[in-house]
């Protein structure tokens, strides 16, 4: 089981043989290579430093693009490829993959028009393989108020409304790791690979750092993958290959605000007066609004969010809303990311391809950055493409190709898409006896999927089934801390901070039981979540007056 109890039992398994690929990094790159290769037979190591998704992976607009920004650099291939893609993760993992109509509102002095956008978004649809019944609309302006009558009328000219797709991006890593763990995979978090090992001159493996124990061991393995993201080059810098292309990271920050202060109808997706595009999304209780894109050099750990990007942030939504005046004050959470994108003299962080690439070091580390989560199955496809072939040709070993868009996601064990309400619906018996209202039913089908019924059966056991999700995620989503639980495993700490307020601590004194945590444990473990909790505000310090359009 993908259990925070084995940990032990891992660690050992980690260093009993010589795995055929050890991939270091466990955000959706690191994780969709695991899966691809364990799912061609290949015996997978992957290590994470932190917690899984708690790097770029976790602080993304959340959405599985059809790639419209491919279409304004005319890059029509690959429109038509990511388009192919969101149609896969939207069938092997539909409780994470929920359509959503985006509206696009066409305003005077706007940078889009209605004319070029109409067309765009009809060959973008096209290209992406979209339906017929799903493809764009465009809108006049009444109706365009009649779907978000928060609007600014005085300008608005009409509006496109299309299809995207919404995610949660770091429950969508860890399904993707779950089952790469269920085809024999050993994937574990806070395991640093510190140094690599090297035979004749061949990487071999690496030499890791238990962060939870602080015990060092080795990790052989014929194959490495980097799959760092942001922290790519800090790998290959200890291979000593940091030479030719190079990361540019860029920072994008996320404004979380109540749905009842910002209470959007609809999602958008408009253009701001600095000629970039941003997004406004409902999401629960809450609404969040992002993202800004600056180039970065700071420490990459912890990027924050500061009262520039936030003003930014304000300034667009206050100048695209009537009279909903958002402040710093009105901000309930925050979360901040770094785009790995890779460095093309010249171009501004906005203009940049998202396009990803691979890098084969002499050493062969094989490094893989750039790339978006809706692209990560392909990126895992090419990667484990070229590892596979490297194996075949020094082992003789042969293995499938790959076969991942046909692999249903763990969770994702519905017949259809549409088969979602007819699962909740089977639930209620069950959900009754453990006094589940259909709302949390739902909300729990939204995270864990199928896997709901092993949380609402173990709730039979236990006081409630707050309690069942915190054993769930311990014992099959490796939860090793309240932060991992409140951030990663549930988007908590962004989307219903005020709520948490009250229970955090209660969650804290439940979770600490499951992990068999000592006092000492559980208090470094609350202080830290603690902290978490209060760095999504720290921009409120010396807070400004936010200039109100
Ligand atoms: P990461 O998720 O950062 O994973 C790399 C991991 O490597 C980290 O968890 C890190 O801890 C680990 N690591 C580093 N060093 C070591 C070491 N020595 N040992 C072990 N582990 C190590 N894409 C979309 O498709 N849709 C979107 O809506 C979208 N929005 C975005 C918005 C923003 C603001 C940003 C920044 C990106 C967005 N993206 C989006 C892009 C997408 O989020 C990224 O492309 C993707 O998450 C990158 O994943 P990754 O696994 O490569 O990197």
């Amino acid at each position: 089981m993908f259990s925070a109890l084995n940990r032990n039992n891992f660690i050992e398994k980690l260093q009993e043989k010589e795995f055929d690929l050890l991939v270091i990094g466990g955000g959706i790159t690191g994780a969709g290579i695991a899966f691809d290769a364990a799912s061609r037979g290949m015996s997978v190591a992957l290590v994470e430093k932190q917690d899984f998704a708690a790097g770029t992976s976790s602080r993304s607009t959340k959405l599985i693009h059809g790639g419209l920004r491919y279409l304004k650099q005319l890059e029509f291939a690959l429109v038509a490829e990511v388009g192919q893609e969101r149609e896969i993760v939207y069938r092997n993992a539909p409780h994470l993959v929920i359509p959503e109509k985006m509206l696009l509102p066409i305003t005077e002095n706007g940078s889009l028009n209605m004319f070029s956008s109409s067309i765009g978004i009809y060959v973008y649809d096209v290209l992406a393989g979209v339906e017929r019944s799903e493809r764009r609309r465009m809108l006049s302006k009444q109706e365009t108020i009649a779907h978000e009558p928060l609007l600014k009328r005085e300008k608005l000219k009409g509006a496109a409304l299309y299809t995207e797709y919404r995610t949660d991006d770091a429950r969508l890593t860890i399904e993707i790791l779950k089952t790469a763990v269920d085809k024999g995979a050993i994937c574990m978090n806070y395991i640093s690979a510190e140094e690599f090992i090297y035979r004749e001159g061949k990487v071999a493996g690496a030499k890791v750092h238990d962060v939870i124990s602080g015990k060092d061991f080795e990790i052989k393995a014929k194959k490495v993958v980097n799959a760092c993201g942001p922290w790519v080059d800090k790998l290959r810098e200890k291979d000593n290959s940091l030479k030719g292309k190079r990361l540019h990271l860029t920072k994008g920050v996320h404004i979380v605000f109540e749905h009842k202060r910002f209470p959007l109808s609809q999602s958008l997706y408009f253009d701001v007066s600095d000629g970039r595009m941003i997004f406004a999304i409902p999401r629960g209780n809450a609404t969040y609004v992002g993202t800004t894109d600056t180039n970065y050099t700071g420490e990459l750990e912890r990027p924050e969010v500061t009262q520039e990007d936030v003003d930014y942030l304000l300034t667009a939504v206050n100048a695209m809303f009537e009279g909903i005046n958002l402040t710093q004050n009105d901000v309930t959470s925050s979360w901040c990311g770094l785009r790995p994108l890779i460095h093309e003299d010249g171009k501004s962080p906005s203009e940049l391809s998202r396009k990803d690439e691979i890098f084969v070091s002499e050493s062969n580390v094989i490094s893989i950055a750039g790339g978006k989560l809706t692209g990560y199955r392909k990126m895992a496809e090419k990667t484990v493409n070229l590892v596979a072939k490297q194996l075949t040709a020094e082992t003789g070993k042969s293995f499938s190709s790959c076969n991942t868009d046909r692999i249903i996601l763990s969770g994702g064990n519905f017949n259809s898409p549409t088969a979602i309400s007819g699962f909740i619906r089977s639930l209620n018996h069950i959900a009754r006896t453990v006094d589940c209202s259909e709302e949390e039913t739902q909300r729990l089908v939204y995270k864990y999927g199928t896997n709901t019924s092993l949380i609402l059966e173990k709730a039979k056991e236990l006081s409630s089934v707050s309690e069942a999700e915190i054993w769930y995620c311990v014992n099959h989503e490796m939860t090793t801390s309240l932060s991992d639980f409140l951030i990663r495993r549930t988007g908590k700490l962004y989307f219903e901070r005020p709520e948490i307020v009250d229970n955090y601590k209660e969650t804290a004194k439940y979770l600490a039981i499951c992990l068999d945590q000592e006092q000492t444990e559980q208090k470094k473990a609350l202080a830290e979540f603690e902290n978490e909790f209060e760095s999504v505000l720290n921009f409120q310090q010396n807070r400004l007056e936010v200039p109100i359009s």
